[in-house]
């Protein structure tokens, strides 16, 4: 077990910080980082993965909100760690030499909008590997048919491989958090299907508005039967990720 430091966890910022030097090593081997990859780390707080991958690649970039974390971080003195204080919600990754490689034991507050800011930037992505909760990782993977199949999985799915590696149990953490925590591993997609963007997204987003209707309940405001071979008597959660994007591209040849 890594000591614990004096800086105190806040709440509202997420900070449960990892302390098992087991689970450490294991997420380090699930990123198997290179020396000349371009990895960036979200929330590093007291540096439980940061120091572990400095010791590993040529330079890693780091965004951190908690000033006070800041501080401590550049007390280490790594010439190799470049960190930017601010909100990674906002954080605009053009600012990264891509292609890069992202990690980290995220807020789990925030961690599906953190998810969402950076499906957008997929294109300059090579992989990710993220600390989530175990019930949000669970959701990102599951598939159609299964109660936990929603808005999250199929976003994810339509535009990367998801997979999830392992839990990580409350007591691998200081503070302990409440819930399990899993790790997932996503990968871009080589080829991906979804044609507009926006249109695929309001199109789920109206999907799973309200689960126990069908879709052409939740879907009316957007297109009915007449302009769709699929069946819309269904509920969101029986269709697989290409017929959603069917859905969705029967939605856009109507602007
Ligand atoms: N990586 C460390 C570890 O594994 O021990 C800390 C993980 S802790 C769960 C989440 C970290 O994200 C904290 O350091 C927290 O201050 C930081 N954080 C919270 N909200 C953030 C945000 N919006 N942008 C960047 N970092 C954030």
């Amino acid at each position: 077990m890594i000591t614990p430091t004096k800086h105190k966890a806040r709440k509202r910022f997420g900070q449960n910080f990892l302390t098992d030097q087991t689970i450490i090593d294991k997420i380090i081997t699930t990123i198997a980082p290179k020396q000349t990859d371009n990895l960036l780390e979200i929330g590093p707080g007291q540096g439980a993965l940061t120091l572990p991958l400095l010791e590993r690649v040529d330079q890693l970039s780091a965004i951190e909100i908690d000033r006070d974390l800041i501080k401590l971080l550049t007390a280490y003195n790594k010439p190799n760690l470049i960190i930017h204080q601010g909100d990674a919600l906002s954080f605009d990754l053009a600012q990264f030499n891509p292609p890069i490689r992202v990690v980290g034991n995220l807020p789990y507050n925030i961690s599906s909008p953190i998810l969402f800011h950076l499906l957008n930037h997929r294109d300059k992505i090579i992989d990710m590997t993220f600390m989530l909760q175990k019930e949000v990782a669970e959701r990102m993977s599951a598939a159609h048919g299964s109660k936990i199949y929603g808005r999250l999985s199929v976003m994810m799915q339509a535009f990367f491989k998801v997979e999830l590696i392992f839990i990580v149990p409350p007591e691998s953490f200081d503070p302990a958090p409440k819930v399990d925590s899993a790790i997932i591993y996503l990968t871009p997609l080589k080829v991906c299907k979804v044609g507009n963007i926006a249109y695929f997204e309001q199109v789920v987003k109206a999907a799973f508005a309200h689960r126990r209707k069908t879709l052409r309940n939740c879907l009316k405001s957007l297109l009915t039967q007449e302009h769709t071979q699929i069946n819309l008597s269904q509920r969101a959660e029986m269709l697989d990720i290409d017929t959603f994007i069917t859905l969705a591209k029967d939605y856009e040849k109507q602007h």
